[in-house]
């Protein structure tokens, strides 16, 4: 199974891959995660991206096409992409990528959501340093305050989820990344998910689109 979760920051893609990928047994490859990694790492590649992250900008189209294939390629099960691609040559370059390995995608799961509720939800969004469970301030606030529930580790604020970062972040996903949901809409590939509702509702509709998508229906 090769899947790719598209939608803006804030559509709720972390929470229903871990799901995703936890149902099926595939491998979770979020680029955004990878670079956070990287970063608490001190390694050359967070430290690179983390600029244009904090900033809510891309990270240059070369860098995370090279993580990427490198991190594909040595995954021989399923796989879904979750923050990757975002860019129109990002999209061309996997599907080289799929047509050189002889795979191809499942479906492209692209989840959908008002300004509003993506602004809500990221400028009170806690993250926890250890484990890095995702929290919301208001709707699913943590037991106690600045701690994780499950691990006990402080819960911090991605710099690219303060105000300044996050407006940003919406602008170029419209620019850069929504034109992708043409492009696969075109080949066929794109299952349209409603991200508004509870997180076990999104979950069973993302569900169905995938069953449906797999059984040869997309
Ligand atoms: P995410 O965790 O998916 O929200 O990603 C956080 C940030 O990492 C993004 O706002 C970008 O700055 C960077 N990033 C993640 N994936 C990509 C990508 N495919 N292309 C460019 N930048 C990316």
């Amino acid at each position: 199974m090769r899947i790719v979760l598209l939608g803006p920051p804030g559509a709720g893609k972390g929470t229903q891959a871990a799901q995703l990928v936890s149902q099926y047994g595939i491998s979770h490859l979020s680029t955004g995660d990878v670079f956070r990694a990287a970063y608490r790492e001190g390694d050359p590649l967070g430290l690179e991206a983390h600029e244009a992250i904090s900033r809510g900008e891309l990270v240059a189209d070369e860098i995370v096409i090279g993580l990427v294939k490198q991190r594909l390629s040595r995954t021989h099960e399923g796989w879904l992409l979750d923050g990757f691609p975002r860019t129109r040559e990002q999209a061309k370059s996997l599907d080289t990528f799929l047509q050189k390995e002889g795979e191809k995608l499942d479906c492209v799961l692209s989840i959908v959501a008002r300004s509003e509720t993506l602004i809500g939800r990221l400028q009170d969004r806690r993250i926890c340093t250890d484990c890095g469970r995702s929290y919301h301030l208001k709707f699913k606030p943590p037991t106690l305050p600045g701690q994780c529930d499950i691990c006990g580790g402080e819960l911090y604020q991605r710099s690219d989820d303060r105000p300044e970062a996050i407006r940003k972040r919406l602008e170029v996903y419209e620019k850069e990344t929504e034109p992708l949901v043409e492009y696969y809409k075109t080949k066929g590939l794109l299952k349209e998910i409603d991200g508004e509702g509870s997180m076990d509702r999104v979950y069973a509709d993302i569900r169905a689109a995938v069953e449906e998508a797999t059984r040869g229906g997309s």
